[in-house]
């Protein structure tokens, strides 16, 4: 791994510019590194080369990818700690969690390695006997991969490895807040057998690079994961040129407690999700709806929990919550907590930023009660270290509440009764349900949303099809 990350990758050289842009620590406000900011003539050199090497790539087996995702997968666990490092002191994720999300980085790619080779056609019977129907898979070419900086590894090997796998090449842009990390693992692919040109990676102004992308009809498919109002604008601009696109954006996650829950399997795994990457996940619970027979036994049991987490930087191996991301972020939460309060919610624990720097993104781990359904806080996205806690009176309340939300990513509950598991697990409106647990991204199932969380799936043989186009072929045979 190279000790700088300040180049991109375009057609298999390090790529540099004099523009740049500037990385910092929101631990501290440190500035870490200096990243490229491309020009759009940068952009259209990584359209090219990736274009270029679609006809090689495309046409190797699958195993022969598999073989090269394979080898990159080693070179991420090789470099673990290292990886790890660079992450947490980028994005502010304790190292704990940033070593766990190389491990799940190398396991994504190490499952598409062996997935791709189960990309299947199908034969159809005809209505003639003279014609015989047959169904291939295909790659869809060029694509462009919007990245997040909350899981700024994660959301790089859950789009680059499948869309490999299927023979695509691809130009990534990561988040500006966390594009060391990007870098690092793009160094490592790079360090493969990959040919030249078929991973591309470039930094600088999204709306320059994405807009660069959706103008040339030769990238085929955009796939991005962020916020809902940037998927929006997303969706308009691939109208054009009819560029595929597939869209992971954001959540809005209830969880419900049943009075015939396990409570403290039910608050173990409350407090695990909410508090994890500080609260900034997508698939993170924003609000906890209790049944009213067990709130107060229920609640006291999360707030144990809360107050014994540990707020701390990166550099603190024992910090289990770390700074958020920018003062944008504190400052939403800062406001959502005190609209809450100014409209009758009680903070039962935290609520205030925390003096561990100057920089100040630091936030209590908070719980707070007697919050409404129609509070600002249950309504928004908070992206923090915030549990609002909601009572209701029967079920059927509870999932119209959960219901009512505009996102469908991510929705939870927990009880004993087996019985209703699959009735309400079918009456919420969400992508992904966990029942009694709440760990919901595995290389093997399909992530992701309805209604405005996004469209298209990650993980499984479902997060391959967006990387592949259906070909029908007829063939007429003589008599
Ligand atoms: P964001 O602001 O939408 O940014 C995401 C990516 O889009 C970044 O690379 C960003 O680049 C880029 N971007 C910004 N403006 C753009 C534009 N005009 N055109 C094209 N690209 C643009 O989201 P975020 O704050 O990074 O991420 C948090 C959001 O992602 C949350 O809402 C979360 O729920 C969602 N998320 C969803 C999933 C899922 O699987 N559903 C997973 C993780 C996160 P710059 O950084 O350069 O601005």
């Amino acid at each position: 791994m190279s000790d700088k990350l300040n180049h991109n990758w375009i057609n298999g050289q390090q790529f540099t510019t004099t523009n740049s842009l500037q990385v910092v620590n929101p631990a501290n406000g440190e500035t870490i590194g200096e990243v490229p900011k491309v020009d759009a003539e940068a952009v259209k050199q990584s359209i090219n080369a990736a274009h270029q090497a679609f006809n090689t790539w495309s046409n190797y087996t699958a195993e022969y990818r598999g073989a090269v995702l394979e080898q990159w997968a080693h070179n991420l666990l090789a470099k673990q700690e290292e990886l790890a490092t660079i992450m947490s002191e980028e994005q502010g994720k304790p190292y704990a969690e940033a070593y766990g999300e190389i491990g799940v980085c190398a396991k994504f790619i190490k499952w598409y390695a062996e997935e791709g080779k189960r990309i299947y056609g199908e034969i159809i019977p005809p209505s003639s006997p003279q014609q015989h129907i047959s169904v291939i898979k295909q790659p869809v070419g060029v694509c462009g991969l919007i990245t997040p900086w909350n899981f700024p590894g994660a959301m790089i090997a859950r789009k680059v490895a499948p869309a490999l796998a299927a023979g695509c090449t691809v130009i990534v842009k990561p988040s500006s807040e966390t594009p060391r990390i990007a870098i690092a693992i793009f160094d490592e692919l790079l360090a493969t057998d990959i040919d030249a040109g078929v991973a591309n990676i470039i930094t600088g102004s999204a709306s320059l690079i994405s807009d660069t992308l959706f103008d040339d009809a030769r990238v085929r498919k955009i796939s991005f994961t962020g916020s809902t109002a940037i998927g929006k604008s997303l969706m308009k601009k691939a109208a054009d040129n009819i560029t595929r696109i597939s869209l992971e954006l954001g959540g809005n996650a209830p969880t419900i407690v049943l009075p015939d829950a396990d409570l403290d399997q039910a608050a173990n795994a409350v407090v695990e999700n909410k508090f994890e990457n500080t609260g900034q996940m997508c698939n993170g619970i924003n609000t906890v709806l209790v049944h009213k027979d067990i709130t107060t036994a229920f609640t006291n049991k999360v707030i144990e929990r809360v107050k014994k987490l540990k707020v701390g930087p990166a550099t603190d191996k024992n910090a289990q919550v770390g700074p958020l991301i920018n003062h944008g972020a504190i400052d939403k939460v800062s406001t959502l907590v005190a609209d809450a309060q100014s409209n009758g919610a009680t903070v039962a624990t935290g609520g205030q930023k925390l003096a561990l720097s100057d920089f100040g993104l630091f936030y209590e781990p908070t719980v707070v009660t007697n919050v409404t359904a129609d509070m600002n806080i249950a309504q928004e996205e908070i992206f923090g270290p915030v549990a609002p806690i909601i009572e209701f009176e029967s079920v059927e309340e509870a999932i119209k509440i959960a219901n009512a939300s505009p996102y469908g990513l991510a929705a939870y509950f927990f009880t004993n009764n087996i019985n209703t598991v699959y009735k309400i697990s079918e009456q919420l409106e969400f992508g992904m349900i966990g029942v009694n647990g709440t760990q919901l991204s595995v290389p093997q199932a399909p992530f992701g949303g309805i209604k405005e969380s996004g469209m298209g799936r990650e993980g499984g043989h479902h997060g391959l099809d967006g990387f592949l186009e259906l070909k029908y072929i007829s063939l007429s045979l003589h008599e």
